[in-house]
């Protein structure tokens, strides 16, 4: 029944989403990156098989990562490969739990990037 899944659907997303037909409206997105933003540092090397606890839309062409291993965290990107830009780049920085919560807020207003 597809007709049922597709209606739940609309009913879960906001008004906004709905214009874009790729995007299932439950991951959020990012905020654009502001200005005040602080850098975060991206390298290829990650840890490896991690367990994802939280992600971003997978609509846009960047999607991240929130990724524990052994409770050390780290953030994966993910991305069009382009010029100087991996496919899948990692934050260098590991963290805690809090400490990447804290990160992972950031990133998704637009502060850390
Ligand atoms: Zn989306």
């Amino acid at each position: 029944m597809d007709g049922a899944v597709t209606a739940s659907a609309v009913v879960l997303t906001s008004p906004d989403v709905l214009t874009d037909e790729d995007c299932p409206g439950i991951s959020p997105h990012p905020a654009a990156p502001r200005p005040e933003r602080m850098a975060l540092w991206w390298i290829e090397q990650g840890l490896g098989h991690g367990r994802v606890v939280a992600y971003t839309c997978s609509c846009r062409m960047t999607a991240y990562e929130l990724v524990s291993c052994g409770g050390v965290y780290q953030i994966r990107r993910r991305t069009l490969s382009r010029r100087g830009v991996p496919p899948v780049s990692w934050t260098a920085e590991r963290w805690c739990r809090g400490e990447s919560l804290e990160r992972w807020r950031r990133l998704l207003a637009g502060l850390a990037r």
